[in-house]
């Protein structure tokens, strides 16, 4: 571990105003999707978007997943030389099915390599990413409607950092009810 490559990591969300609540939310065990509003349509997506992948809408707000998926598909990594994916190797990189409808890209966690079928039930997990790296506080940039799904959270108002400050958490998947 030198050089250049050592001080860059590859497996750092990327925060911004917009997903804050997201991380906020997996940062308190809560996996959040996004549900459109709009009259007639009501799809459920994920990655999030500002807008409605399925009509465009822009009236689209947070809401909390049930946590359980299926697994649509995966890869088991065994080489990968991108910091710090090393020295997880091997893992499975996976994409799930949300009870709620949408695929996600994760990772299955606590399953052998062997035991992984395709359809198996999991559950969502949170992990977290460096014990260094703290969740964002608060949404920064109020205002475009999506901080409202922050406004609910438990403990969001007198984050500042430091003592309040929580572990930035991934969301992963582990086989349910073992
Ligand atoms: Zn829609």
């Amino acid at each position: 571990m030198s050089g250049p490559a050592a001080q860059q990591r590859f497996d750092l969300p990327d925060i911004d105003a917009f997903t804050a609540p997201y991380w906020q939310a997996a940062a308190e065990g809560r996996l959040l999707v996004r549900r459109c509003r709009a009259e007639g349509c009501g799809a459920v997506h994920h990655y999030p978007r500002e807008f409605c992948p399925h009509c465009w809408s822009a009236d689209v707000d947070w809401e909390e997943a049930d946590g359980r998926a299926t697994l649509y598909t995966w890869s088991v990594v065994h080489r990968n030389d991108l910091p710090p994916f090393a020295a997880r190797v091997p893992y499975a990189a996976a994409v799930v099915e949300l009870a709620e409808g949408p695929r996600m890209m994760t990772e299955v966690t606590d399953c052998p390599p062997e035991a992984l079928r395709t359809g198996m039930a999991l559950r969502v997990a949170f992990r977290p990413v460096d014990a260094a790296l703290t969740a964002p506080t608060a949404p920064t940039a109020p205002g475009d409607g999506d901080a409202k799904g922050a406004k609910g959270a438990k403990g969001m108002e007198g984050m500042e950092g430091g003592e309040g400050a929580r572990p930035l958490l991934v969301p992963v998947f582990r086989p349910a009810g073992e």
